[in-house]
């Protein structure tokens, strides 16, 4: 099992998108274990996006995250950070595949819908600094008998 951070970006809040793209999560068997929706302060996003901190486009991602809400949640399942990246598609709108989130809602570079957690390492950091450890919650979905069986669950 793995968690993976994802954030629901101010163009999705703003467009209405955002329980169409929950949706496609909980289609796929992921579990919701975390989620919050709130303004993003320039001080927590200058911690998450630190690695791009000196690329050209970071004073305007950082005014774009935090200038309207957003939700962001954990969510876990097997290979949760590499499925969820499948699910987001290319960086760029228009370079993302149909069929995925990106790819489907969007044709923007900076506007791009989602964040999602790009590696176990990351995964860790994020969601750590997004949320308290007693803030995730542990839970069995009804159905989750049937979302996995023995083998992929090693
Ligand atoms: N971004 C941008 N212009 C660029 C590259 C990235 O505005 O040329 C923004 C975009 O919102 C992207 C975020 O910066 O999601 C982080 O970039 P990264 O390369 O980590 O892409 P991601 O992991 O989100 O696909
Ligand atoms: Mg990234």
């Amino acid at each position: 099992m793995q968690r993976t951070l994802i954030i629901l970006k101010p163009d999705a809040i703003q467009r209405g998108l955002m329980g169409r793209i929950l949706t496609r999560f909980e289609d796929k068997g992921l579990k919701v274990v975390a989620a919050r929706f709130a303004r993003l302060s320039e001080q927590l996003l200058e911690q998450h996006y630190a690695d791009h901190k000196e690329r050209p486009f970071y004073p305007g991602l950082v005014r774009f995250m935090s200038e309207s809400p957003v939700l962001f949640c954990v969510l876990e399942g097997v290979d949760a950070i590499a499925v969820c990246r499948k699910m987001m598609g290319a960086t760029f709108g228009r370079d993302a595949e149909p069929g995925t989130i990106r790819g489907d809602f969007g044709v923007s570079r900076s506007y791009n819908l989602i964040h999602g957690s790009d590696s176990p390492e990351a995964a860790e950091k994020e969601v750590a600094l997004f949320f308290d450890a007693n803030e995730i919650v542990e839970w069995q979905p009804a159905g989750h008998t049937w979302v996995y069986d023995a083998e992929d669950l090693g």
